[in-house]
């Protein structure tokens, strides 16, 4: 499309000169108007379409610079080039000052540079058009985010701030320019408050993009504090020279906030507020790492509270949970700030003492921990008594790394508590064998029961006068395909432990009482068979009734039933024990108590439950060997009770004639042991009870 030029002129033969000059342009035409006075001009221009104006500074209406200021004034963004005669240069170079691009020289109109220069101030304006929109899109971008933007020159000082920069350091736009950028921003160290070098400095100076380092604290004008994240770029001119620096950082502190709060949260037990796992471990791994130089072996303490699960059960689980923040706070009071004490779970907490020079310091240190929570503690207007059982593990020797170290501590921490809880127990590798072999019993247990690998050996019980068969005990054999026969002691505990010993004790019961059964009906007869009965069956709420299915499945006649317990079985719940043997009792069931003499039973206690029967435990017997009598004073003395009680007393283990002698001497009624027969299966032991029957 055509340039549209307006000529303000009175001059007619300049105004024919120029249409002509312009009118015949190489490039294109322009299409020429003519307005000869400054008002007819003006007005032109306010009804639009003008590309250009050409201005005589001599109108019939206004003389000078006042006829440009009022063109310029309503044709702000239409290049304007004054038309300027022999003497006028000062005035048209004061215009250029204002605003106008350039001017024409009367006199030379009819140059074809004519054109060519005023479609350069045209296209040079449309340029700058453009710029001004993009300039303005800058502008309006950079006070609208939210990211601080400060740019500075060669020499470090501020030229330009935005809006979210003048908020971030509370210095105006207008009050930092010319500033050094390090008045402006202040930065120090988020760590350790050392000052730190502005990234722009470095920018400056390599000419290259620096992204942040590491946790950086600006100080505002004021002296308020913030963590900043920033970056800075450099700006290069037209020729690829460095010109300055741009930095854009943001306020970070509530981010900083909620990452150091998330971080703490994943490293902290919500509870007691001690570290975790998590925590523990890296800490332990740091002392492991750092013992190596520094000579030290670090040390684990594995604590279990004793019988928590009581108090949080009988009190509730905010006394629980009260309890384990108290003994946080004690445990914090035991060790060094250099020691981490973390909760493990539950009621485990474990002990990391860093730096101890020598193993008998974590013994100094779990004596005192000891110490501090036996004393009672008072919570909620309750006295509560606890105590700890601790296993200790110790760098290098028994684990290198933090898994094998937590571990073996846990192992060693069960040995104390089976020493008899409140105590502590250093790791020893064969505790491990011990666990292994645990382990494996366990697990092999669980099939044993499905593939029937159990079976039931029985030994006599003879009166010692007459010699006679009066009853037989049953006791539990596991016949292993690889291991061969493997004795109750070394799997009735573990079955203990892991239940299996419910499925496992009424499968002998139901095994004994089948076997009676059978035993009857060979024509022997009725014979009273002894079972065994462990502390965790004899709890079993359902205990009675099923013993109850088993003689009516089987139809064996309950009288020929003994139970044997031990004491400590019995005086675990002194009154539920009563009533559950009273049950039995009254169905004609006998009652012994195995182990006699071995479970510092209260006898004022024994003498509620309705026993017939007294077990002389064969550490006892063992001791008789004939060289004195004293050695057989417990015997005897039990042989009294159990007179004066009316009880019967058997004798277990007699291995010899002496002890033989001694027992019937003090009239002991029976006796077992291996001196009349060792156990053997239901087809020897029918044969005995054929032959002695
Ligand atoms: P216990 O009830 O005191 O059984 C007596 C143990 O002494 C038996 O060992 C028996 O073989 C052994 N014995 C008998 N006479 C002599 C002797 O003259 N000398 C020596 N040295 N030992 C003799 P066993 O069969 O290995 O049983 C060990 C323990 O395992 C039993 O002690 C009992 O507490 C437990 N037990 C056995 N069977 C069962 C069962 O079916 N259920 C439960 N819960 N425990 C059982
Ligand atoms: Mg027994
Ligand atoms: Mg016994």
């Amino acid at each position: 499309m055509a340039n549209r030029v307006l000529v303000i002129s009175p001059d007619p033969d300049d105004v024919r000169t120029l249409r002509q000059a312009l009118g015949s342009a190489s490039d294109g035409p322009f299409i020429v108007e003519n307005a000869s006075t400054l008002a007819s001009g003006l007005r032109r221009i306010e009804q639009g379409g003008v590309d250009a104006i050409l201005l005589d500074l001599t109108l019939p209406d206004s003389r000078g610079l006042a006829g440009f200021d009022q063109v310029h004034a309503v044709a702000r963004h239409t290049p304007v080039m004054t038309l300027c005669a022999l003497g006028e240069e000062q005035d048209a170079s004061e215009a250029v000052q204002r605003g106008a691009q350039g001017w024409l020289s009367k006199g030379y109109f009819d140059n074809n540079l004519v054109p060519q220069s005023l479609r350069n101030v045209i296209e040079r304006m449309k340029v700058e058009q453009k710029l001004y929109a993009v300039q303005a899109r800058a502008q309006i971008t950079l006070n609208s985010i939210g990211d601080a933007v400060i740019s500075v020159d060669m020499h470090g000082r501020v030229d330009y701030l935005n809006i979210a920069a003048e908020l971030m350091t509370g210095w105006k736009r207008d009050e930092a320019k010319g500033r050094r950028i390090s008045e402006i921003l202040v930065m120090v160290d988020g760590d350790g408050g050392a000052p730190v070098v502005n990234p722009v400095e470095a920018v400056l100076r390599d000419g290259q993009v620096e992204g942040l380092a590491g946790e950086v604290v600006m100080a505002d004008r004021h002296g308020k504090c913030r963590r900043i994240e920033d970056s800075a770029a450099p700006i290069f001119d037209w020729d690829g020279l460095l010109v300055g620096a741009v930095m854009v950082f943001r306020d970070v502190s509530d981010t900083v906030a909620l990452t150091t709060k998330m971080k703490h949260l994943a490293q902290h037990d919500f509870l007691t507020g001690l570290p975790n796992r998590v925590l523990l471990n890296d800490r332990i791994t740091q002392a492991t790492v750092s013992a190596k130089r520094s000579n030290t072996c670090p040390a684990l303490l594995f604590l279990d509270l004793d019988k928590f699960k009581h108090i949080n059960d009988s009190l509730g689980h905010a006394i629980g949970d009260h309890l384990l923040q108290a003994v946080a706070g004690r445990l914090l009071d035991c060790v060094r700030s250099s020691d981490t004490v973390s909760r493990h779970g539950g009621d485990e907490f474990v002990v990391l003492l860093a730096d101890e020079r020598r193993p008998q310091d974590a013994a100094l240190a779990a004596e005192k921990i000891l110490i501090a929570i036996s004393t009672p503690f008072l919570l909620d207007g309750h006295q509560l008594h606890t105590s700890t059982s601790i296993g200790i593990s110790v760098f290098p020797l028994d684990g290198l790394d933090a898994a094998a170290l937590l571990k073996n501590a846990d192992t060693a921490m069960y040995h104390a508590k089976e020493r008899g809880r409140n105590a502590y127990q250093f790791f020893r590798h064969d505790m491990n064998a011990r666990a292994v072999e645990r382990q494996l019993i366990e697990s092999n247990l669980r099939l044993a029961l499905e593939r029937s690998e159990f079976t039931l050996h029985y030994q006599p019980k003879l009166d010692l006068e007459s010699e006679t068969i009066t009853g037989v005990e049953a006791l539990l054999r596991w016949n292993h395909p690889e291991w061969g026969l493997v004795p109750p002691e070394r799997f009735i505990h573990i079955a203990e432990e892991c239940g299996l010993v419910i499925p496992l004790g009424r499968w002998v019961l139901r095994e004994a009482c089948t076997q009676a059964v059978r035993w009857r009906d060979s024509g022997i007869a009725p014979v009273s068979i002894a079972v065994n009965v462990s502390a965790m069956e004899f709890r079993h709420r359902d205990y009675f009734d099923h013993a109850l299915a088993i003689f009516k499945a089987t139809g064996a006649d309950p009288v020929w039933l003994q139970l044997e317990l031990t004491e400590s079985v019995l005086m675990r719940d002194v009154a539920a024990s009563a009533g559950l043997l009273a049950k039995f009792k009254a169905m004609g069931v006998q009652i012994a108590v195995d182990d006699f003499g071995t479970g510092y039973s209260s006898l004022s206690y024994l003498n509620q439950f309705p026993i017939d029967v007294l077990k002389i435990d064969q550490s006892f017997v063992r001791a008789i060997d004939g060289s004195a009598e004293r050695n057989g004073a417990i015997v005897s003395a039990v042989i009294g009770m159990g007179r004066s009680l009316h009880q019967r007393v058997i004798a277990e283990g007699i291995e010899n004639a002496v002890q033989l002698a001694f027992l019937k001497l003090h009239g002991c009624g029976e006796g077992q042991g291996y001196f009349f027969s060792k156990p053997v299966d239901a087809d020897r032991m029918r044969a005995m009870l054929h032959a002695g029957g």
